[in-house]
């Protein structure tokens, strides 16, 4: 799980989950030499992939989806899936409609990150509808293709949140919690890993080759930021988190 490929000044909130254009293109490119199968979102409903494979995915629909990611994963052959707010997209520091066109068009994946942003805990039926068949109507019609895949923002919303995204259409569900995919999606949220620039390198690898202790310590940290959020809130957590951390959102 990829966020902002940047070397510019980024806002806190982001904080270490943006990473160096050049820190990633040293990970993609390392992933071909290696001979790692990369595939597409796609291929893990059907559990048709190989043991050991990853798939790559950006969160958010920054500008450096179409300016940095897409261009360097389209030299190298290597699929991709950006998830995207629709009712974020053209904003300072987003992809542009035309940009997220020009990415499917090259046969990347573009998948729904919510309307908005919105952290889904706690919201109401109709606000949890508007974010999850909301976005994924605006993309389709904006994009002309057909979107099935949701990352959930800021990993939030658990069991209510799959079960409105599975009426909404959905068939892939895409959460923070760090872990392992064994075999087909299934019906749970799929976890994932997020890169972040201070694990630089060795924790890319790290999370490819499973290494146990490494995805022990991610599991053991998710654990304590659920705690951290069941006992302050959603929003009561992310802003103390800002605060002490200067780190952002999962
Ligand atoms: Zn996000």
């Amino acid at each position: 799980m990829y966020h902002r490929l940047s070397d510019g000044p980024f806002d806190p909130e982001e904080g270490d989950y943006v990473l160096p254009p050049s820190l990633f293109e040293v990970q993609a490119r390392g992933l071909v030499a290696a001979g790692r199968p990369v595939v597409a979102l796609g291929a893990l409903a059907g559990g048709c992939y190989e043991d050991g494979a990853v798939a790559l995915t950006f969160d958010d629909g920054c500008d450096s989806d179409a300016t940095v990611a897409g261009p360097l994963l389209l030299s190298l052959g290597v699929p991709a899936a950006f998830f995207v707010n629709p009712a974020l997209a053209g904003r300072e520091g987003r992809a542009s409609w035309d940009a997220l066109r020009a990415l499917a068009a090259q046969g990347f994946a573009i998948g729904s990150h919510g309307l908005d942003h919105t952290l889904l805990d706690g919201l109401g039926p109709v606000e949890l509808e508007r974010q999850l068949a909301g976005s994924r109507r605006e993309i389709e019609e904006r994009l002309g293709r057909t979107v099935d895949a949701l990352s959930l923002p800021g990993g939030t919303g658990g069991a209510r949140a799959l079960r409105a995204a599975r009426a909404a259409g959905y068939r892939l569900v895409l959460g923070s919690r760090p872990g392992v995919l064994r075999g087909p999606a299934g019906d749970g949220i799929l976890p994932r890993v997020a890169m972040r620039r201070t694990r630089g390198l060795e924790g890319f690898w790290a999370a490819v080759e499973r290494r146990p202790l490494f995805m022990l310590r991610l599991r053991a940290r998710h654990a304590l930021t659920l705690a951290g959020r069941r006992l302050l809130g959603t929003r009561g957590y992310a802003r103390l988190r800002e605060k002490r951390l200067g780190a952002g959102r999962p």
